[in-house]
């Protein structure tokens, strides 16, 4: 399509899930769209790493939360998720293992959730309901009506409901104190306050807005795509290019000359070329403080350094040549205590005395992800961003973990390995230019929620947007695909398509 018929010209930096979002959303607008991603797969953050000994490992994301929004994606391509991979409902959505005998299972099954809240705490399950009420309200009013906005200006938020329903949505009263006002067990708080860390944040610096997380992880259910998040991945790109993206891999943007307040030309490792619009969707601070020169940027490096990250992240990826009876899929050791990790993450960042981890095994669900008789590990210990890693701080971490895992699972699980390696913030820092080693862009304190995020708008280059985990509406795979749609829209305004 086009304006006056021009034909437009747009690029879209860097191939993960917000970038495969906006280059959709572009092209269905009829828009040429060339998307550069610096590394030889697309997915970001979200890429698969197949081995040649049978194991299919996703690199980041495991848990597939909020499906409603990935099904407003594909129904926006005529699409539904089932068009293109198959999801499983994880039951039980996972557990935690809060000692070797004292472990949760949380049921997918409401009823179910209900009754083991009850049986560990009288009065308990009623307390859920009443919980879980409140957190809908803030799911229904945060998909309909603020993870769309841009955050470009607070009139956005200036709509009568929305004002109205401001209290309930609890922006200015913490996680923490909230679930405190109804639950008294420790493993009940533990279970309601561990979705703020997959926002990256300490439960009393994260808005108890944010038990909206619980309502989509309790209630809309944990799911798996069979064969990985890589299959999510490749859905987004056929859409994409079925619109008529094109991709060009193993190519880096290094550059854009701007003239007259506009991007006129992109310069990457193997083109030149001149674009009218640009989404940058690799790292913000990355493009704002390494492509764009010092005029153009829209922070300073100390306004970078001032903001509070998400954490980075010592992962390992293992092979075992057995089956191990005591994991399910997901499995959270919050067998230390959550509040001295927490500590070590952001208030004085250093590697963890006593860390908490986490241990997915896709294989429990997914035969395809290992060979027949094997397991599949994923381990993440959550890390503060910046710190440095090297080889023997990682094996120090590894014999922790493992002597931790394997007293758990009552069973050697090192001497079976057929696959290892490790991935940390140095490994972030090279693959995807992040900010510090970042695994979750910038944690979503209040200070750094919607208007207060980076700015999905550069404001003195005109048609330049951003669109990925650093900017609204934050980290996480769904907010991806929601923030590439709206800096997909803003670029469309700007040059008067929509
Ligand atoms: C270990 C881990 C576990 C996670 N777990 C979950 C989970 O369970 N559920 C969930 O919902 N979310 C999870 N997340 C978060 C989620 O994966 C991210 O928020 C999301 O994938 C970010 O997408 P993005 O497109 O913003 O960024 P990215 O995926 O990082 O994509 C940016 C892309 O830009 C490319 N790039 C960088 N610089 C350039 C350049 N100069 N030129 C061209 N390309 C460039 C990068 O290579 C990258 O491909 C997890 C993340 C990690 C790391």
């Amino acid at each position: 399509m086009s304006v006056s018929n021009r034909i437009i010209d747009t690029a879209v930096v860097g191939a993960g899930f917000a970038g495969l979002s906006a280059a959709a959303y572009l092209a269905r607008a009829g828009c040429n769209v060339d998307v550069f991603e610096k590394n030889a797969d697309v997915g970001g953050r979200a890429r698969q790493l197949v081995t040649k000994c049978g194991y299919t490992f996703d690199m980041g994301p495991s848990w597939y939360w909020m499906p409603d929004v990935f099904e407003k994606f594909f129904n926006d391509f005529g699409y539904k998720p089932s068009d293109f991979y198959e999801l499983k409902l994880l039951d039980p959505e996972y557990v935690i293992i809060f000692g070797k005998d004292d472990v949760l299972e949380i049921p997918a099954s409401t009823r179910e959730l209900l009754k083991l809240f009850e049986s560990i705490e009288k009065g308990s399950a009623e307390a859920l309901t009443l919980f879980l009420k409140e957190a809908e309200y803030k799911y229904r009013t945060g998909m309909n009506s603020l993870v769309y906005k841009p955050g470009l200006s607070l009139r956005e938020f200036a709509d009568a409901s929305l004002i109205k329903g401001l209290f309930r949505l609890q922006v200015f009263t913490s996680l923490s104190a909230h679930v405190r006002k109804f639950f008294k067990d420790r493993r009940l708080r533990a279970l309601m306050e561990f979705p703020a860390l997959f926002l990256g944040a300490m439960p009393q610096d994260t808005p108890a807005l944010y038990s909206l997380m619980n309502y989509a992880g309790l209630e809309l259910g944990t799911w798996y795509p069979v064969g990985g998040f890589g299959k999510v991945v490749d859905a987004l790109k056929q859409v994409a290019e079925q619109q008529g993206a094109k991709f060009y891999t193993e190519e880096a943007v290094n550059a854009f000359r701007i003239k007259d307040g506009k991007v006129r030309n992109l310069y990457s490792e193997y083109h030149s070329k001149s674009f009218d619009g640009v989404i940058a969707a690799a790292d913000y601070h990355h493009v704002d403080q390494h492509l764009l020169t010092p005029e153009y940027r829209n922070y300073s490096e100390r306004y970078w350094a001032r903001r509070v990250m998400a954490p980075s992240a010592l992962i390992f990826y293992l092979g075992v040549t057995k089956k191990i009876q005591k994991l399910k899929h997901h499995n959270l050791f919050f067998d230390e205590e959550l509040q001295q990790h927490a500590r070590e993450i952001y208030k004085v960042p250093q590697w963890p005395s006593k860390p908490l981890f986490y241990v997915c095994c896709t294989s429990k669900t997914d035969d395809s992800v290992a060979p027949p008789g094997h397991e599949n590990l994923f381990i993440l210990m959550p890390l503060a961003v910046g710190v440095h890693d090297d080889e023997e701080t990682r094996e120090r971490y590894f014999k922790v973990i493992m002597d931790r895992l394997e007293d758990y699972c009552g069973e050697t699980i090192r001497d079976h390995l057929d696959y290892e390696k490790s991935y940390c913030v140095s490994d972030f820092k090279n693959d995807y230019n992040s900010f510090g080693g970042n695994a979750y862009g910038l944690a979503n304190t209040l200070r750094q929620t919607a208007i207060f995020k980076p700015s999905i708008a550069n404001r003195k280059v005109k048609n330049l947007f951003y669109a990925g985990h650093l900017t609204v509406p934050g980290p996480g795979v769904p907010p991806a695909i929601i923030s590439g749609r709206v800096a997909a829209d803003q670029l469309l305004q700007h040059l008067g398509v929509i």
